[in-house]
C-alpha cells in the first residue's frame, strides 16, 4: 500500500526522549541532535486539538502530518490518579518539554482520516507534474556505474523488467528489512556474505543487514473492578466504529530517577468487564495461543482488566538481515535475535517487577486486585511473580511492536552504512531515507521519527543540489 506501515499501524505519535538524538549525534552524525531535529518535527506536524498544549513552542501547527488526542478523560482520568499516586508524574503531552511519566497518546489521526505517509503528505502534492508514482511495482536492485549510482531495476505489474534512470540520485525507502535487502543485491553489503550469494561486489560495506534492533513487548493483566456499569463503555466503543476503539494511556518510566530517558514504555488499556477487546487483543493484535486467550476472556468474564502491553526501549541485543538467495523476488531472512544479550531479559523482568508495583495503589487493593496469571505453561513450574517466573513469561510471551530499525545504520566511516547525510557509503547518488538509518532505537513508537528523518533528507538533498542555502 502507499505509505508503507504508517497506513496499517497504530497510529500512536511518539517523538521520542531529546537523549536518543544526542546519542546519535555523539556517536558521530552531526545535525542530529535533539536541538536541530525538533525543527523537523515542528515543521511536519499540525496539532488538531486544544488538548495538547498548543502553547508549546516545542510543538507545530503548519505541517503536514495531522495529530490529535482522542477525549478519554471518562475512561482514565481515574487510572493516572491511580499511577500518580503509584509516584509517576501526569503529563498532559509526552511530545512536549517532558516525556518521562503517563499521559494521554497522541495519534498521527486527523478529522478522522488516518494520517499515513501517503494521506498526508502525497496526497496533497499528488497533481505536481514532477512526481510520478509506479504502483505495484517491486525494486529489485540498484544499477551502479563506476560507483555511481545510475538506475534502478523494477519489475512492473505485467512482470516485465524495466530501468528507471536517475537525472540526480536515488533515493531508497524499503523499510528496515528490505533496504539492507535491496543495497545487499546491488552488490553492497558484507563481502563474505555476497560472496556466499555469488553476488558481484560494488561496495564491501560490512554493517548492513546488521544492527537490526526492534522493540519487544509483553502483556501484564491486573484485574479491577466487578461492577457491570463499566459493560455500558463496550456500547461505546462498538458505536463508535470510526473511533480509535481502546481508550489508552502511556507510560514512560525510568527506573533510575535521575535519568532523564525511560527504561520502559506502557501502553495500558483499560477494559471493561465483558468486553470483546480483551480477546481482540489478546488473539489478534498479540497473536497469542488460545489457551492463553481464553483464560484472558473468562477473566475478563467477571471483572474489568487493566492491560499493559510493556515494551523493553532499549534493547542490547542485535539482530541481522540475510539474503536467502540473489533472487529480488526472495524474502531475506530476519534473525531477530531477542535476548541474545541476556541483560535485556533481566532488564525486562525488572520492569515489569517495578510496573507491577501499581496493584499496590489505594484503589486496586480496595478491589482486590491480582495480576492475571497467564497460565504459560512452560513456566507451571515456577512461583508466580518470582524473578524467574517473570524471565521465563518474558522470554514466553514477547513479541514484536514492529519497530524494526538500524539495519543501514548512520555512522562514522568505519561503522556506518551511510553518512549523516544518509548518503550510502563508498558509492556516489544513493541515499537511504527510512527506519534503516536509525543508530539505535529511539524511546518510543517509530513511524513520527522515520517522518522526521524524511522531513530532514529532504532538506539536505535540496541542499546538497544547491536548491535551497540553507537548512
Ligand atoms: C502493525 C504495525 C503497527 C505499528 N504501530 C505503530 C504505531 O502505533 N506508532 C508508530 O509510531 N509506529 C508504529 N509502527 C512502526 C512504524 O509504522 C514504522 O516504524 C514505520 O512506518 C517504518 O517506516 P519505513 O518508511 O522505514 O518503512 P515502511 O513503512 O515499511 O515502508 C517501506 C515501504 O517500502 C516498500 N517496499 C519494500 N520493499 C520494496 C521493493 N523491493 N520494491 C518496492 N517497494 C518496496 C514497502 O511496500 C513499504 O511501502 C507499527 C508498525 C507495524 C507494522
Amino acid at each position: 500500500m502507499l505509505g508503507g506501515s504508517s497506513i496499517s499501524n497504530y497510529m500512536f505519535y511518539v517523538r521520542g526522549n531529546p537523549a536518543d538524538y544526542d546519542d546519535w549525534a555523539a556517536r558521530g552524525n552531526t545535525g542530529w541532535n535533539w536541538d536541530n531535529i525538533t525543527y523537523y518535527y515542528k515543521k511536519m506536524e499540525r496539532l488538531e486539538d486544544d488538548i495538547i498544549q498548543k502553547n508549546s513552542a516545542a510543538r507545530g501547527r503548519l505541517g503536514y502530518l495531522g495529530v490529535e488526542t482522542i477525549p478519554w478523560e471518562h475512561r482514565t482520568g481515574s487510572y493516572f490518579e491511580i499511577f500518580e499516586e503509584n509516584g509517576r508524574k501526569i503529563l498532559k503531552d509526552h511530545n512536549g518539554d517532558e516525556q518521562l511519566g503517563y499521559a494521554p497518546p497522541q495519534f498521527s489521526i486527523a478529522d478522522g482520516i488516518r494520517q499515513s505517509t501517503a494521506a498526508a503528505y502525497l496526497k496533497p502534492i499528488k497533481n505536481r507534474p514532477n512526481i510520478y508514482i509506479l504502483k505495484n511495482t517491486i525494486a529489485r536492485k540498484i544499477n551502479f556505474h563506476d560507483k555511481k549510482a545510475k538506475s534502478v531495476e523494477v519489475s512492473l505489474p505485467d512482470d516485465s523488467i524495466i530501468n528507471v534512470l536517475a537525472n540526480k540520485e536515488i533515493i531508497l525507502s524499503a523499510g528496515a528489512i528490505n533496504s539492507p535487502k535491496i543495497l545487499m543485491l546491488s552488490g553492497i553489503g558484507p563481502k563474505n556474505h555476497l560472496e556466499e550469494m555469488n553476488i558481484d561486489i560494488v561496495q564491501e560495506s560490512t554493517n548492513v543487514g546488521q544492527n537490526l534492533q526492534d522493540h519487544v513487548l509483553v502483556p501484564v493483566a491486573i484485574t479491577g473492578n466487578n461492577n457491570f456499569t463499566s459493560i455500558l463503555q463496550n456500547a461505546e466503543t462498538l458505536i463508535n466504529l470510526n473511533k480509535f476503539p481502546i481508550p489508552t494511556m502511556l507510560g514512560f518510566v525510568s527506573l533510575n530517577k535521575s535519568q532523564n530517558y525511560p527504561d520502559y514504555q506502557t501502553t495500558v488499556c483499560p477494559i471493561p468487564i465483558a468486553s470483546i477487546l480483551s480477546i481482540t487483543l489478546c488473539s489478534q493484535m498479540l497473536d497469542l495461543d488460545d489457551s492463553i486467550c481464553i483464560d484472558v476472556a473468562n477473566a475478563n468474564k467477571r471483572t474489568e482488566l487493566l492491560l499493559a502491553l510493556i515494551t523493553l526501549l532499549h534493547p542490547k541485543s542485535r539482530g541481522v538481515i540475510k539474503l536467502r538467495s540473489k533472487d529480488p523476488e526472495e524474502n531475506p531472512s530476519i534473525f531477530t535475535k531477542y535476548f541474545s544479550n541476556e541483560e535485556d531479559l533481566e532488564d525486562f523482568a525488572t520492569y515489569i517487577e517495578d510496573y507491577v508495583t501499581v496493584i499496590n495503589t489505594t484503589y486496586f487493593k480496595s478491589v482486590n486486585s491480582k495480576i492475571l496469571d497467564l497460565n504459560v505453561k512452560q513456566c507451571k513450574d515456577l512461583q508466580f511473580g518470582s524473578r524467574l517466573f517473570w524471565k521465563c513469561y518474558v522470554l514466553n510471551l514477547a513479541g514484536t511492536q514492529y519497530h524494526a530499525v538500524g539495519t543501514c545504520a548512520m555512522g562514522p566511516e568505519e561503522e556506518g552504512v551511510v553518512d549523516e547525510r544518509l548518503r550510502v557509503r563508498g558509492v556516489k547518488g544513493l541515499r537511504v531515507v527510512d527506519a534503516s538509518i536509525m543508530p539505535t532505537v529511539v524511546s518510543g513508537n517509530t513511524n513520527a521519527p522515520v517522518i522526521m528523518i524524511a522531513e530532514k533528507a529532504s532538506d539536505l538533498i535540496k541542499l546538497d543540489h544547491g536548491i535551497v542555502n540553507s537548512t
